[in-house]
């Protein structure tokens, strides 16, 4: 049986935990990960949404970059949402204070308010690439993708916004796909894994 990990040091993991409990139908073995040596175990990933800022401090005070990295190196799907898109990513625009250490495992610049405090949370129906009709998305003061390198999909948009890419091995979204009772996002991590 397959083990996936979730990134258990804050955030919304319980959610992504039972989703994929759910997606998996009984196939997989979903653990929160939170120790050295854990993620090693793991055959997917997935970095839950949050507060970036806390994540990423949490990810050095544990040791757990290094081992993420190697994963990702590995070629192990990995699952990035929201605050997890913030982390996967090679730089955040206008950052000046730097408390995230972007992780730089995807080709990705983020824009991290990109919806601006107006849009705290909103819901949008997207055509995602691979979906044959719309998906509902839930946003949470989410950051969008503000540029893509070359060897980075673009899966959907809200207007000109990037919210959902693939570049190989990573999936990263900028809503939360755990929030909703629609599992094709969670069924389409689960495909990777078999891939
Ligand atoms: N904007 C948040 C951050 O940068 C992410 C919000 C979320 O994960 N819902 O951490």
């Amino acid at each position: 049986m397959a083990r996936i990990g979730v990134l258990a040091l804050q955030g919304d993991v319980s959610e992504h935990v039972l989703a994929l409990g759910s997606a998996g139908k009984g196939k997989v073995q979903v653990v929160e990960v939170r120790k050295s040596g854990q993620i090693e175990e793991c055959a997917a990933l997935v970095l839950p949404g949050g507060e970036s800022t806390t994540i990423s401090r949490q990810l050095e005070s544990s040791g757990l970059t290094e081992e993420l990295k190697a994963a990702a190196r590995q070629g192990k799907p990995i699952l990035a949402t929201c605050a997890g898109l913030v982390l996967v990513s090679q730089e955040i625009e206008g950052d000046s204070d730097s408390r995230v250490k972007p992780l730089g495992l995807m080709d990705i610049k983020i824009s991290r308010n990109a919806f601006g405090p107006q849009r705290e949370s909103f819901e949008a129906d997207l055509d995602i690439k691979g979906l044959d009709r719309p998906y509902r998305a839930v946003f949470i003061r989410a950051p969008a993708i503000a540029q893509v390198g070359r060897n980075v999909e673009v899966l959907a948009r809200v207007g000109e916004a990037v919210v959902a890419a693939r570049q190989k091995n990573l999936l990263a979204l900028a809503f939360h796909p755990e929030l909703t009772e629609d599992s094709r996002i969670h069924q389409i991590f689960l495909k990777m894994l078999e891939a």
